[in-house]
């Protein structure tokens, strides 16, 4: 089994970096973009003495700060939403420390939509365009929010969720539904609804979306116009997936202020995040050196239930978000480390 490349594609897994601009106020950076690939992160100490102490990245792409939403979308987002319409399935994920514009990239404010609302603008103006393969009534849509939530530990805090597999050795997380939509704007709508389930169980438990994993998961369902639904078949679909998963914040437990409950629910989500890590260094791994070793994928729940995407059944890619302000540099170190090619 190749693990390795995307079976369909034989493309690589991909991480990219992008950057925000600076926030309000911040005037050093301590990032300079060297290419469309390379970046250098100068450690605080160069700025105060004068030592020059820099360390090299380098990334499938580097998106700077001046990159527009719809750019951003095109290039990150776009090929994986033809790869659906194509049949083919996707994840892809925002990973970085609170602040570094996770939430903006997937989501994005509505004067300014990110790569979610704009995958959904996609599917609705395709199909106006004509350049679709099915006509309205012919297209299901299924998307169900999912929050894969820490173990809470007081009695109304949410359960941790059950991953469970299906017949057929299908992840699926218990209690979560999966909603049928016909159309772009019924998806925004649940979407919303969603959203708002979302802030309103934040704000009960006292907790911030910075602390929890948020998948989006879109499923497409085509068929050919040409049959009538009633006599419709499995193998007359073509079914495709693609997640959006917008990750809780990387920033590391021991710098947190934390105390009790909210150490352990840190450690959960830290420890989700590292065998994430641990899953791309594997696959990275496998990528250069043309092995196979084992993707530690069943180490977390989170990973668990990307499965496929490890095992090279369709494409993954992370988006490294960073703000690059210099009070913020070890968590910058941490996160470029990630994606980083020259290891
Ligand atoms: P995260 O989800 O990683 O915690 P957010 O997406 O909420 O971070 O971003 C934090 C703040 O930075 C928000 O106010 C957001 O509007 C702003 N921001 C993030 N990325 C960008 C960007 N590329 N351009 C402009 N503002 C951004
Ligand atoms: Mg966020």
């Amino acid at each position: 089994r190749d693990a390795v490349l995307n079976r369909e594609t034989g493309s690589p897994v991909e991480v990219f970096c992008r950057l925000r601009p600076l926030p309000e106020g911040e005037c050093e950076t301590c990032i300079k973009v060297l290419s469309a690939t390379e970046l250098v992160l100068f450690s605080p100490e160069g700025f105060k003495n004068g030592v020059v102490k820099e360390s090299h990245y380098e990334f499938s792409h580097i998106l700077t700060d001046c990159i527009s939403q719809k750019a951003a979308f095109k290039e990150l987002c776009l090929p994986l939403i033809d790869d659906l319409i194509q049949g083919k399935s996707s994840v892809l994920f925002t990973y970085g420390i609170t602040g570094s514009g996770k939430t903006f990239t997937m989501m994005g404010p509505l004067n300014n939509p990110g790569l979610i609302p704009r995958s959904f603008d996609l599917l609705r103006s395709d199909r106006q365009n004509g350049y679709e393969i099915l006509s309205e009534s012919d297209i299901v849509t299924e998307r169900s929010r999912k929050e894969i939530f820490s173990k809470g530990q007081r009695i109304k805090a949410p359960q941790s969720k059950q991953l469970r597999e299906d017949a057929r050795g299908r992840p699926y997380i218990k209690d979560v539904k999966e909603i049928e939509v016909r159309s772009a704007e019924e998806a925004i709508e649940l979407l919303n609804i969603g959203l708002k389930r979302r802030r309103i169980a934040h704000t009960q438990l006292n907790t911030e979306s910075s602390r929890s994993h948020s998948v989006l998961s879109l499923r497409l369902v085509q068929f050919h116009a040409d049959i009538p639904p009633t006599s419709l078949t499995r193998d007359d679909l073509t079914v495709s997936q693609i997640h959006l998963v917008d990750l809780a914040g990387s920033e590391r437990v021991n710098r947190a202020k934390t105390a009790g409950d909210r150490v352990k629910e840190a450690s959960n989500i830290n420890s989700s995040l590292m065998v994430l890590r641990q899953c791309f260094e594997t696959l990275r791994e496998n990528q250069a050196q043309g092995i196979n070793k084992m993707v530690p994928y069943r180490d977390a729940k989170l990973t668990s239930f990307f499965k496929s995407y490890f095992d090279g059944e369709g494409k993954i890619r992370m988006i490294l978000c960073v703000n690059p302000a210099v009070d913020g540099y070890e968590e910058i170190q941490h996160a470029l480390k990630f994606g980083d090619l020259t290891k």
